[in-house]
């Protein structure tokens, strides 16, 4: 499962990708990609069925939230054993009904005048690293489109009714016909002058100006769960646009940029810091305190401890997203500090040091005595050269 590949890189979208963008990408790879147009590739069927995977998933907004918060994680549970995709409760001839419906000709087209459901609308809110680990409410202020109270979402004046559309004589389709690659295609697509509806606002109610609706200004109260990382979303359902011919409104999805924090690193739910330790610390050991994100910890280090030793707090990392009683590890790299500007009694002190635990400066100093020819400095380039020619 770890080597599959990312949903909206399988599509080749961006992860704000809307519905026509993902309708669009998927489109052209399905197109591509289908067994019909690569007879004998196993490749090609291959990638057609990571094409058609990535597309159930991004094309359904609950299956989409659950992907940008868990991954492919998500789907792993209950999901379709090695295959881990579910694919049952999808129903997979809609979706190609409603994207293959115009290329292939005829077929299913999807009814403009039944109840839609809003667009989604996006947001973002940035929190501390703190926040993100613990939780936390947040306000936003955006603007929200209501019905329009005067005309009730109709845009046309009131006492005025809806005229039939002329371009399409009321059915909100228009059909042409082409040449391609395929042979003759009946192309169906919605009328340009009703938006599909089949019917045009003679009158425009001078609220909304036909729109019907109005854009209000509201302040939304968003709760960020515990262990939400960088770039994950929040839904909320219902505060996105309000639907059309009585469908219900679209989703807020707010997306959470968490701050760098000074000290922590972050990774999946593991937190990442160093902590300097002194000279004397680290070689006879005792009580060190540490930072962590529940506040400082003691921590016994041993004696000889060398510097870049990893050590592992259990339990004081990021909580579970999914159980927000299971929490990651926070690993702190000890970083031993070699001691500067010494005093005259300090330096004495650590040359006596020295002299009781191997002597290494005195023998140093010896080998270099005993080896005169030793080069003490590195010889310049010019009398590199000049040995070189005087050699020959
Ligand atoms: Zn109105
Ligand atoms: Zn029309």
């Amino acid at each position: 499962m770890a080597d599959k590949r990312d949903y909206y890189e399988v599509l080749g979208v961006d992860r704000n990708a809307d519905d026509a963008a993902l309708k669009k990408a998927f489109r052209q790879l399905a197109k591509k990609y289908h067994p019909d147009m690569n007879p004998d590739n196993p490749d090609a069927e291959q990638k057609f069925k990571e094409v058609q995977e990535a597309y159930a998933v991004l094309s359904d907004p609950d299956k989409r939230r659950q992907y940008d918060q868990f991954g492919h994680a998500a789907f792993e549970n209950g999901g379709g054993g090695a295959g881990g995709f579910d694919f049952s409760g999808m129903d997979m001839s809609d979706i190609f009904g409603d994207i293959f419906g115009d290329f292939f000709g005829g077929g299913r087209s999807r009814n403009d005048n039944g109840p839609r459901k809003g667009a989604n609308l996006r947001a973002q809110v940035r929190i501390t690293f703190e926040e993100a680990i613990f939780g936390c409410e947040k306000e936003l202020e955006i603007v929200l489109k209501d019905e329009c109270t005067n005309c009730h979402g109709t845009g046309a004046k009131p006492g005025t009714a809806k005229e039939t559309c002329r371009k399409c004589g009321g059915k909100g389709k228009i059909v042409y016909t082409t040449q391609s690659l395929f042979g003759t295609m009946q192309n169906v697509s919605s009328c340009p002058d009703c938006n599909g509806s089949g019917q045009v606002i003679k009158e425009k109610c001078p609220d909304c100006h036909g729109t019907g609706y109005v854009a209000n200004r509201k302040r939304i109260k968003v709760s960020i769960p515990a262990g939400i990382d960088d770039g994950q979303s929040v839904r909320l359902r219902d505060k996105g646009e309000p639907g059309r011919n009585g469908g219900p409104r679209g989703d807020l999805l707010v997306e959470v940029i968490v701050s760098r924090h000074p000290i922590f690193q972050r990774q999946d739910m593991n937190i990442f810091s160093t902590a300097p330790i002194s000279y004397a610390q680290a070689a006879l050991g005792g009580e060190l305190r540490i930072n962590t994100v529940d506040g400082d910890v003691i921590y016994e280090v041993k004696p000889g401890t060398q510097t870049d030793t990893r050590i592992r707090l259990r339990g004081k990392g990021v909580p579970s997203l999914r159980n927000s009683s299971v929490r990651g590890d926070h690993y702190v790299t000890l970083v031993v500090q070699v001691p500067t500007g010494l005093n005259d009694e300090a330096k004495e002190t650590l040359k006596k040091f020295d002299e009781l635990t191997g002597n290494s400066l005195e023998k140093a100093a010896k080998a270099a005595a005993d080896a005169p020819k030793a080069e003490k400095k590195k010889k310049s380039f010019k009398e590199k050269i000049k040995e070189t020619f005087d050699d020959l």
